[in-house]
This record gives C-alpha cells, sequence and structure tokens, in this order.
C-alpha cells in the first residue's frame, strides 16, 4: 500500500536495522571470496528470461517490506556475476581485497563527497597523503593528483591539462579559430582516447594511431613519422600516449625511447598505466616502467590489478600547480577563499566533478593492512604465475600464444581442439580456429564454473583468441593453473 510520511517515519528506525541482515544475505549468497568450485560464477538466463524472474517495475502506489525486499535483493545477487569467485578472470579486475571492501562500506555508510575539508576533512587528508606517496613511487617531485572515475576519466584529465599548457586562453575562448590539436597513441591502446578526442573536441580524425611492433609496444620511430606527417598538414602536436599495460596483450611501450621523441618536439608525454601501474610497487616488474619519471601525467587503476572496489583510479602528475589553475573556477557557495582553515585542502578545486564518491580511502586501507611492499609481492605473483601458465600450457597440447611470451598478467592464446590438429592450416581452417574461443566462452557461462574473457586484434588480421587475465587476487597457487587448463580443455571438447 502507499505509505504515507508518518508511516515512513515511524517504519525508518527498523530499515535501518535491517541493515545487519544485508551482510548475512551476501555471505550466505556466496558474494565474498568463493574458491568453492561448487558454487557457479553466474546462473546465467537470457535478458528476456531474466526480466520474467525478477520484478523490475516501479509502482507507483505499492510499497515492500523489508521481507520483500530482502528476497528481491537475493534474487538479484542470485543472477548477478560473483567477481570474487577465484575462477572470474573475465576482466582486469577481479577478486577484491577485503580491506578494500572495509574501505568502500565505510565511505558509503559516511556518505560524503571529496570536494572541501569541510566535509570530508579526515579523507581530503588521505587522499592528499596517497597522492604523495603515489608521485613519490612515480618520481614525481612535488607532483599532484587526483582520484577520478575511472581510468577513461583519468585519461581525460591528462588530455585537458596538456592543452591548457599549449594554449591557457583555451579555458575562456574555447577552441574556435586554431589549428586542430593532434593526440597521439598507438593501436594497442585504449579506446578511452578516441572517446576523449570527440568530448573534448579535438575531434577523432586528430587522435592519431601508431604502429605497434610485434610485442605491442609504440614504435618510436611511426611516432615521429605521424608527428612529423601532422605538422606538415598545419596542425599542431600536442600530446601523446604512452601505454603501460595495454588492454589485450598486456605490452609496456618503451618509455625513455617514447620520452625522447615528445622531448625532441616538445610534446606532453602521458602514461596510460590503467592497468600496468600496479608494476610500479612491485619490486621485480617495476623495471618495465622504466622512465617513467620524464613523463608528465600518469593514469592508474588500483581497482584493476591490486583489488580496490570498483571505482578507485588516480590521475597523476609531475606539474606542481596546473591542475588547480586549469580546472578551478571561482564557485563562492562551495570553494570559499575567506574559510578559517587552509583552503588548499579544498581538493574540489582541481576536479572537474562536483559531488565526488571517496575513493581514496579504499586503497590506503588497503596498503595499511598489506603496506606498499606487501601488495607490491603480490603484483610479482601475478606476474610469476601468469608466466607459470605459459610454460604449462607449452607442455600440454592444443596450445599456441598469440605472442612468444607476455611480460605482465595477460596470456593471450588458442586452444586448437582435437579435431582440428595435425590438419593443413588453410584460411578455412584459421576462422574455424577464431570460432572455438567464442564457443568456449559460452560454454563457461552455460557451466558457470569459469570465466575468461576472449578478443580479436583486428589490426594484425588475427580473430579470437582467449584472453587470460592474472590479478592480485585470488592468491593463486599451480595446482590452480592445472586446474583452469583442465577446465579449458574439458570445456572445449564437449559437445
Ligand atoms: C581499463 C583501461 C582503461 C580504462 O579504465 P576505466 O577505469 O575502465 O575507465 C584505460 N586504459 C587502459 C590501458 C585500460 O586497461
Amino acid at each position: 500500500m502507499n505509505q504515507s510520511v508518518e508511516e515512513i517515519r515511524q517504519r525508518l528506525p527498523a530499515d535501518w536495522e535491517a541493515l545487519r541482515k544485508v551482510y548475512d544475505l551476501l555471505k550466505k549468497s556466496d558474494v565474498f571470496c568463493v574458491s568453492d568450485n561448487d558454487v557457479k560464477i553466474v546462473e546465467f538466463v537470457q535478458p528476456a528470461e531474466l526480466k520474467k524472474l525478477i520484478d523490475l517495475t516501479i509502482s507507483d502506489d505499492k510499497s515492500l517490506n523489508e521481507a520483500e525486499i530482502l528476497s528481491l535483493c537475493r534474487k538479484v545477487i542470485q543472477y548477478s556475476v560473483k567477481t570474487s569467485h577465484s575462477r572470474f578472470h573475465n576482466q582486469l579486475f577481479g577478486q577484491m581485497d577485503p580491506y578494500g571492501l572495509f574501505g568502500s562500506w565505510i565511505t558509503e555508510a559516511l556518505n560524503t563527497s571529496a570536494y572541501t575539508f569541510e566535509v570530508g576533512p579526515v579523507f581530503s587528508l588521505i587522499e592528499t597523503e596517497v597522492i604523495k606517496k603515489m608521485c613519490d613511487i612515480c618520481g614525481y617531485a612535488n607532483g599532484d593528483g587526483i582520484f577520478a572515475p575511472g581510468g577513461s576519466v583519468s585519461n581525460m584529465y591528462a588530455l585537458v591539462l596538456a592543452r591548457y599548457k599549449v594554449c591557457p586562453d583555451i579555458k575562456a575562448k574555447g577552441i574556435f579559430g586554431m589549428k586542430p590539436l593532434v593526440l597521439f597513441t598507438s593501436e594497442e591502446s585504449h579506446y578511452s582516447f578516441k572517446k576523449a578526442a570527440h568530448w573534448l573536441g579535438f575531434g577523432t580524425d586528430n587522435c592519431v594511431t601508431v604502429k605497434t611492433n610485434s610485442q605491442g609496444q609504440m614504435m618510436a620511430k611511426d611516432l615521429e613519422a605521424k608527428i612529423l606527417q601532422a605538422q606538415e598538414q598545419d596542425k599542431t602536436p600536442f600530446f601523446v600516449n604512452s601505454t603501460a599495460g595495454t588492454t589485450v596483450l598486456g605490452a609496456f611501450d618503451d618509455l625513455n625511447e617514447i620520452a625522447d621523441v615528445c622531448q625532441r618536439y616538445g610534446l606532453w608525454l602521458h602514461v596510460d598505466g590503467c592497468h600496468g601501474g600496479s608494476v610500479l610497487i612491485s619490486k621485480e616488474n617495476r623495471h618495465l616502467m622504466n622512465g617513467l619519471e620524464r613523463s608528465n601525467s600518469l593514469a592508474w587503476n588500483p581497482h584493476k590489478a591490486l583489488g580496490a572496489p570498483l571505482q578507485c583510479s588516480m590521475f597523476l602528475t609531475q606539474e606542481t600547480e596546473l591542475m588547480s589553475k586549469c580546472n578551478s573556477t571561482e564557485v563562492k557557495y562551495l570553494f570559499q577563499q575567506d574559510k578559517f582553515y587552509d583552503v588548499s585542502y579544498d581538493t574540489g578545486n582541481k576536479s572537474v566533478q562536483c559531488g565526488r564518491k571517496i575513493d581514496c580511502f579504499k586503497f590506503w586501507l588497503m596498503l595499511k593492512a598489506r603496506s606498499v611492499n606487501g601488495l607490491g609481492s603480490l603484483v610479482d605473483h601475478a606476474v610469476k604465475m601468469a608466466k607459470l601458465f605459459v610454460s604449462k600450457m607449452l607442455q600440454r597440447e592444443g596450445y599456441r600464444l598469440v605472442q612468444d611470451s607476455f611480460l605482465y598478467t595477460n596470456v593471450c592464446f588458442w586452444y586448437i581442439p582435437k579435431a582440428m590438429r595435425g590438419q593443413e592450416e588453410t584460411s578455412e581452417w584459421e576462422a574455424k580456429l577464431y570460432e572455438v574461443a567464442p564457443k568456449i566462452k559460452e560454454k563457461m557461462i552455460r557451466s558457470g564454473s569459469l570465466m575468461i574473457g576472449y578478443s580479436p586484434l583486428s589490426y594484425r588480421g588475427v580473430g579470437n583468441f582467449i584472453r587470460m587475465i592474472f590479478t592480485c587476487y585470488p592468491v593463486i597457487d599451480e595446482d590452480e593453473l592445472d586446474a583452469i587448463l583442465d577446465e579449458i580443455e574439458y570445456l572445449a571438447e564437449q559437445d
């Protein structure tokens, strides 16, 4: 029935009390850290079917009681993907760090915004501390930064800042009547740069694609050629994105090589380390990002390999004052300059958002619980498992790698079913091979036993292959690698 104001008011204390039951529900529904292989990662149902299983309609006057709400939540959880299941390797993120979830729950409950010290005093100090520590780790002396809602937005922060540096007038005047500004990024890089080129008014034609070598690394020679080409077309090159850990292959561009080119042409060097940035805290793999200290900015997602709950993304820059100058507006009702405390802690001035979630806290809590080196050793372990996975595949029959070796946590490969082995590898055979990964994927989802993604690499003329991703969590061992391969083979050979 329709609830009156008085009824809602009276019901509220009990509504709040019901929160206790939410933890039990999540626990019972196998949401946390599942390593029991009898539990399905997902109970897949087609969209039309799913619509019938859960009443999605919103009523004008019918309100549900607590028991009905909890039962509805149970169903929602039941048909959701359990990304903390130990066999979920479908995305660049996987199982969470439990302390990350501690952090998320606490900030959700406190429900505040990261714009001013006034409304988030401790969090504003924590954000400043985390940013400072991460800048130190990057070799950004006197750097600055902000937590952004995801890597795509962090990359946009870089573009806006670089643009402001070459042409501060754009802030007031816009980009009218000027030569086109051109940005460069590799064919292996993330699609967020193309999207940003549209959103920020550069135009996708001015997001120039640079070729990669056989390891998926941006080729400095081709970058230079494309820069010269843009100059000949009377355009203004201003920005180079270099990727540390590409989304599909996990490739790391040679930052020193790219920095040399940027230096020669006076271009902003951004490093998209959304996926691979986590090697920065590792001992054995830190070298993959040598040269980072020569870059202007970095995007890094702790919500990927490190297991911080979504979303947790940092934009860091070597520039000291630029972010405030570029992004601030004189908002008198929020960022009053006559406050009684140090307003430099009002970080919202540097942000493009108004309300901003507290994403620093979960990462800070994880760092407190594990320490930088502790988390870093988990990164090294994940990389080690990826390499062991490769050697195990090569000892078995039917596996073929997309490239000879992988530097990071991505392993891309084909599984060749028994019926296709020992045949002449014609183009028909290849076409058939490219259908194998989607078929295995379908079986994975229908059985709920394993989730691993697949992808083609169209710029190499290569069709679908399996892309296995290792993350810090679950912390897996050698036996699990064999179990995963056994499951892939079992599913692939099943009719
Ligand atoms: C995931 C990813 C992004 C985008 O990050 P979101 O948080 O998903 O927006 C950008 N670049 C690379 C290399 C990525 O892997």
